[in-house]
């Protein structure tokens, strides 16, 4: 198991990126980072060019920078681990004190942020040199990356969204990227032709995996804005100008946003036509994942775009484990079935029931079996594969209880097989809602909420409740204009779900707070809207 950018060498002078700076080559990227693998070694005092597994952050703007930091960090046999420019300087600190990295690489407009970090931890900072813009000069003399074994190598560490707690540092393997990365590329049919605008921060699988990894891994392009902007995904969605954009991928909210947008801009009839027609002659395969997509989102697009966007699941201990499959028929609210090599489960917490479940191996190619007595039942559903993470960086104690005595990872979500597809019901500790003896999916109840007229956000929490265990709370976004009544919206809520699903309270707010890749931190939410009620 090679590290990725070994394929590199392959596609020498097609280019690979595309960013603020212009374009490079795979050589280029190649090159570059060659380069600064040899100073990184020389900084740390490597004279046989080995950090052995030792962690190398790096802060940097999503362009060419990113990729030369990253692949250097590989070259020299190190741990990248990735932060991000907008987190706070705290959140900072905890990750590089965390990972215990070696050595901190950033980018020119980094610099200042990161001196007071660096300085308090004791950490070299090594500043990204501005000269990874242009083209790479020769190769640098004799320095080569020597041979190692790269199999289970640590290769790079990605802290967790921290939904559900403290972010955890998931240590994945060159083995375990490089399943990953060929998994999607299968799946999904990528191709040297592929053409892939990147939007999304690069400190998540979703950024660093799916939409960059995998245009490297086959020799195609990834065009890369510095940050999301409506207006400049539209203009490069639509534009004229080489190269033309095949694959786009994002997070729910990001359409809703480039939805939004449409609305407001697009208000004649040819110019939707326009849209319309660019987007289905041109572009081939539109994702959504890291959280649900809500089915409003997903029909606004399907009438603007005439995409019916692919939804998959995924994790950063796992890379992405489900996904809707490519050319057959997508399932709106469903997340498909296993990627290849991908093996999964259902495991009911019944132990009363024993332990019944779906078993699912090497993707489409097998059929699902079914234990006997299988009937569209939810439980915690457990991954098995060549992706699924080494260790929880630190974290001994946490990585034993992450996985069965079998050896499948527990992801934490409840999920249910029917109708020969999966759906996600939500994280088991916060969106599993348990209310007078029954279970409630927050995540269902968000998506037959959104439904009505007048809401246009929801997000769905269990709060303490004396009598019931947790009473199903909805926190609401409307409509401008709209006003409709407590009770007028309970009315309508019993109309669509069972009655203990209904909430007993509705919550107006301006906005649902979200981070950056769309999620939703109810834990959060429970504590801002019930301060003293912590159950
Ligand atoms: P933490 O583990 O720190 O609490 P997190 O689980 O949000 O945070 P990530 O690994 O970034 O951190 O996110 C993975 C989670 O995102 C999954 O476990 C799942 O709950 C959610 N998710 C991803 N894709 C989907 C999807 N298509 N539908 C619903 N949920 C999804
Ligand atoms: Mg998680």
């Amino acid at each position: 198991s090679a590290p990725v950018y070994t394929r590199a060498l392959a596609f020498a002078d097609r280019i690979a990126l595309v960013d603020q700076h212009g374009q490079h080559t795979y050589r280029d990227l190649y090159s570059h980072s060659l380069r600064l693998s040899r100073e990184l070694c020389r900084l740390l005092e490597r004279a046989d060019g080995d950090l052995q597994e030792e962690r190398v952050s790096f802060l940097c703007s999503n362009d060419v920078s990113y990729v030369v930091a990253q692949w250097a960090s590989w070259m020299s046999g190190g741990i990248a681990v990735p932060l991000y420019r907008k987190h706070p300087q705290a959140e900072l600190e905890y990750f590089i004190r965390d990972s215990r990295s070696a050595v901190v690489l950033a980018s020119q407009e980094y610099l200042e942020l990161l001196s007071p970090v660096v300085r308090k931890l004791g950490v070299p900072l090594l500043p990204l040199p501005p000269t990874v813009y242009g083209t790479a000069p020769e190769e640098p003399g004799a320095w080569r990356v020597p041979e190692r074994n790269w199999r289970d190598r640590g290769a790079m560490i990605i802290y967790t969204s921290g939904t559900t707690g403290r972010p955890k540092g998931v240590l994945s393997t060159h083995r375990n990227i490089k399943a990953m990365v060929t998994g999607l590329v299968h799946k999904w049919a990528w191709s040297k032709d592929d053409v892939i605008l990147h939007v999304l921060p690069l400190h998540h699988v979703h950024g660093v995996v799916n939409k960059l990894l995998c245009p490297l891994w086959v020799g195609a392009t990834c065009v890369m804005l510095p940050e999301f902007s409506a207006q400049l995904v539209w203009e490069k969605l639509l534009g004229g100008e080489s190269p033309r954009i095949s694959v786009f991928m994002a997070v729910p909210t990001i359409y809703a946003k480039l939805t939004d947008y449409y609305d407001r801009h697009f208000t004649q009839p040819h110019a939707q036509a326009f849209v319309r027609a660019v987007c289905e002659q041109r572009i081939r395969l539109m994702v959504s994942g890291s959280a649900a997509l809500p089915l409003p989102v997903l029909e606004r697009w399907q009438g603007i775009t005439g995409h019916t966007l692919l939804e998959r699941y995924g994790m950063t201990e796992t890379g992405m484990a489900l996904s809707n499959p490519l050319t057959a028929t997508r399932v709106p609210g469903s997340v498909g079935t296993p990627l290849p090599a991908v093996e999964v489960r259902i495991v009911s917490e019944n132990p009363k029931e024993g332990c019944r479940y779906v078993l699912h191996a090497e993707g489409n190619e097998r059929e699902t079996q079914v234990t006997p007595g299988f009937k569209e039942k939810e439980g915690e559903l457990l991954v098995r594969g060549p992706s699924v993470f080494r260790e929880y960086w630190d974290r001994p104690e946490e990585t034993r209880r992450a996985f069965t005595q079998d050896g499948w990872f527990k992801t934490g979500d409840t999920a249910v097989f029917k109708d020969g597809t999966y759906w996600i019901r939500g994280r088991t500790s916060v969106d599993i809602i348990k209310s007078g003896g029954y279970k409630v999916s927050a995540l269902e109840v968000e998506r037959l909420l959104l439904a009505h007229p007048s809401i246009t956000d929801v997000a769905v929490i269990g709060v303490p409740d004396m009598t019931w265990g947790q009473r199903v709370t909805a926190v609401v976004t409307l409509q401008e204009g709209h006003s409709p009544s407590h009770r007028e919206l309970k009315e309508w809520a019993r109309g669509v779900l069972a009655p203990y699903a209904v909430p007993s309270e509705f919550l107006l707010v301006e906005e649902i707070p979200r981070n950056q890749m769309g999620k939703i931190n109810k834990r959060d939410l429970v504590r801002q809207f019930y301060p003293g009620d912590q159950g």
